[in-house]
């Protein structure tokens, strides 16, 4: 089926209540038919529910939806998009390994590779993810994952995901994507030669401000049978000395989704709620609908600012000026997604008294949401980092950013020329 049919009826058609919309199914635990029930449920030899910590059926519609939706076996939703990246190293690291990412990440996710990780003995090397020569003498014997942002924070340049894709393939390593910024209606990394695509399905997915959760999609192309990826041919004694990528038979294909629910999700525990997980659902029925909109806004709202001469600069993949736009041309369908980041003339003081003037706008650190929302990430997220810290990062100090909504055209337009005039 197509995309925006498999956004409607993915996963999901009926159940034994007959219920045509998906259930809410608020519940911690489930009722073992009988001690052999319960035995092989817990053996593996047969799957099943057994507790919400580990699946539900709610959550299970999603998994099915987002799968089918991005092109992948299987999938693991999780309580944040920063859970669905943790994890997704954590299934494929040990203490010792090493991940090669790009520089250009959401903060948490740095943060995560940056100072986290490290303490537990994963270290990443953080490279300029269109530079193929950096990326290849970044890669040695202990990188166990390539990983970086379709499009990347904070000025929205774009990885090429095919060429990554043949670097990863060369030196048999799996390519792990947030494809956050790009939801799968405008981007399937899969189809590039991706092999873990992960969402904050906070943003676009839901689409509405309204839930915090994440997932990873297996790709189910990846050959985990490697002997350098221990979690995958290592025995593992909790369940009967399983080797994920050796003894699971017709199962193989969906290892790392498998063992990200057998392992991470099980025993460190960032599952997503049943309501969550339906109201991300109910995001997915309108997602290509929704995206159509944000989609057409920002790039109105880009070709708007190119033009206005209080902005000294303008990003946004879809300018045909723009750097990152031939790598767009390439890769993206149906549109450029739905942020814009500008530099207002006047710096860092001009650039919050901007967001004070704007109206419609909402000021928040968020994006991805039905509302237009706004921030200067020199005044408030990233403040704390003095100013060639910030230039470091790309965090210049007029740099302004847009998550652009689906509100009337006319109305975002207006306020943003309202608040620049002033
Ligand atoms: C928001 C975001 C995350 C983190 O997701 P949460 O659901 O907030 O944990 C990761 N990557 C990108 C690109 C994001 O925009």
């Amino acid at each position: 089926m197509d995309f925006d049919t498999l956004a409607i009826h993915g996963g999901y058609r009926s159940d034994d209540t007959h219920s045509s919309s998906v259930p809410v199914h608020r519940t911690s635990a489930y009722h073992f038919d009988d001690t052999n029930h319960a035995a092989d449920l817990f053996a593996l030899k047969q799957l099943g529910n057994i507790y919400t910590r580990l699946m539900n059926p709610t959550q299970n519609v999603l998994e099915t939806r987002m799968a089918a939706l991005e092109g992948g076996v299987a999938s693991v939703a999780l309580s944040s998009g920063t859970a669905a990246i943790h994890y997704s190293v954590l299934n494929i690291c040990r203490q010792g390994d090493e991940i090669v990412s790009a520089n250009n990440l959401y903060g948490g996710t740095y943060t995560m590779f940056d100072s986290i990780l490290p303490d537990y003995g994963i270290r990443t090397t953080f490279v300029d993810i269109n530079n193929a020569e950096e990326i290849e003498s970044a890669i040695h014997e202990k990188t166990r994952l390539i990983f970086a942002e379709v499009i990347g924070n904070p000025v929205l340049d774009m990885a090429n995901i095919g060429m990554l894709s043949k670097i990863a393939k060369k030196h048999s390593l799996p390519l792990v994507i947030d494809s956050t910024l790009t939801p799968p209606c405008i981007f399937k990394p899969i189809e590039h030669g991706a092999n873990v695509v992960i969402h904050s399905l906070s943003k676009w997915i839901g689409g509405h401000g309204t839930a915090i959760g994440g997932i990873a999609i297996d790709g189910g192309n990846f050959d985990w049978s490697n002997e350098k990826f221990k979690n995958f041919n290592e025995p593992d004694s909790s369940y009967h000395g399983l080797r994920y990528a050796k003894d699971l038979g017709d199962l193989t294909p969906l290892c790392f989704a498998l063992r990200m629910r057998l392992v991470p999700l099980r025993n460190l525990g960032s599952c997503i709620s049943p309501d969550n997980a339906w109201l991300f659902l109910q995001g997915i029925e309108t997602l290509s609908l929704r995206m159509e909109r944000h989609n057409e806004n920002a790039l109105k709202v880009a070709k708007h600012l190119e033009n206005h001469d209080q902005v000294s600069w303008v990003r946004y993949p879809g300018l045909e000026k723009d750097p990152s736009h031939q790598n767009a041309v390439s890769q993206l369908k149906n549109g450029f997604g739905g942020m814009v980041v500008f530099g207002i003339k006047g710096g860092s003081e001009q650039g919050a008294a901007f967001i004070d003037r704007l109206k419609l706008f909402c000021h928040l650190a968020n994006v991805g949401d039905a509302k237009s929302l706004a921030i200067h990430p020199a005044s408030t997220t990233h403040s704390q980092l003095d100013e060639k810290q910030q230039r470091a990062g790309g965090i210049t100090p007029d740099l302004i950013r847009l998550s652009i909504g689906i509100e009337s055209i006319e109305d975002i337009i207006a306020d943003i020329d309202l608040a620049l005039s002033q």
